[in-house]
């Protein structure tokens, strides 16, 4: 019998947690704080970024929100990001990618001060993940691990395919995975556009992570008997629904569960543990910054 990995549940678990953490900070007279800035009109970033600020307000984290219209020089974004990081009422600093093309994303990135880079993608913070220090890790990957904890899946000994190389998924999972602790040790296989068979590769997983983007293409032709499947991919494709479009996975979901043990499903698996990890990086942040020991899940 395939087990479904319920993310929606697991969030929820998280997010109760974190009140108690974030009673223990209020008891110290701190209120933590989450600054997001968009600087976009896409209708997608706009979604992410309001169910990031309504999270917030849900546990009891106090949220800014700072609207730039695209248009804006990128100077005034760098500004925007220079006060947030002098805010002390503020704890975590959230720059909605992507930014529009005339603004450097590597800069934006290298703005925020590392202490309120609750997304994990300052340099700093990166090479303190590589290094097996790490301070805040990456919402998605640590969301992933997160899953694969509550459901039993032995990471340790496991091998870890994970398709797809980016900065903000497929990168920091397979460091994390690869880490000498309890929900690391795995051997990992890192896969991307140019590899050889990649159905052979992910066929051999014990653990298949999908974070490629493209609708449903890895199939249960792709899966190992017995595998655990974690689907991270996000996709609208066009349907005949109110909004015109449904969001799949990476995975097709039906093939891939016959063949799997544990299968994440698109909406309501990994989704929900990103929002949750925010929140939990916020918190850790608050903690941090204001030199209050926190209980964190
Ligand atoms: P990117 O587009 O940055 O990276 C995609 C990666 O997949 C690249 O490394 C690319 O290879 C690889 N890839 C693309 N096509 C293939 C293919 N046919 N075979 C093998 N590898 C391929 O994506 P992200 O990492 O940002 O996101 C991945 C997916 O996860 C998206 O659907 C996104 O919406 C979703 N997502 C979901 C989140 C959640 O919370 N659930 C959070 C973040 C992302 P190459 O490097 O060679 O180009």
């Amino acid at each position: 019998m395939t087990e479904v990995i319920d993310g929606d549940a697991v969030a929820a678990e998280v997010r109760e947690s974190l009140t108690e953490s974030i009673e223990t900070l209020e008891a110290a007279g701190v209120t933590p704080g989450l600054a997001t800035v968009l600087m976009s009109d896409d209708p997608a970033s706009e979604t992410y970024v309001s169910m990031k600020q309504r999270d917030c307000e849900e546990v009891g984290i106090d949220g800014v929100h700072v609207e730039l219209d695209p248009e804006t020089p990128a100077e005034e974004l760098y500004d925007t990001i220079e006060d947030l990081n002098g805010d002390p009422s503020v704890h975590g600093i959230l720059v909605q990618m992507p930014v529009p093309d005339h603004v450097d994303d590597r800069r934006v990135l290298r703005a925020i001060d590392p202490v309120k880079d609750v997304d994990g993608f300052h340099p700093e913070n990166v090479g303190r993940l590589v290094a097996g220090n790490d301070r805040y890790r990456p919402c998605t990957p640590h969301g992933v691990q997160k899953l694969l904890a509550a459901y039993d899946v032995e990471t340790e000994g496991a091998d870890a395919v994970i398709v797809g190389r980016s900065d903000i998924v497929g990168k920091p999972l397979a460091n994390l995975l690869l880490q000498k602790r309890e929900d690391g040790n795995a051997t990992v296989t890192v896969c991307h556009s140019r590899t050889d068979d990649l159905a052979a590769k992910t066929r051999d997983a014990d653990i298949l992570v999908a974070a490629a983007g493209r609708p449903e293409f890895i199939d249960g032709e792709m899966v190992g008997e017995g595998a655990t499947v974690v689907d991270v991919g996000v996709n609208r494709v066009d349907a005949d629904t109110e909004k015109g479009y449904e969001l799949v996975g990476d995975v097709d979901y039906d093939s891939a569960r016959e063949k799997a043990d544990h299968i994440t499903p698109v909406p309501g698996g990994v989704g929900p543990m990103t929002r949750a990890m925010l929140l939990y990086n916020t918190v850790k942040a608050a903690g941090l910054q204001e030199d209050v020991e926190v209980a964190l899940p």
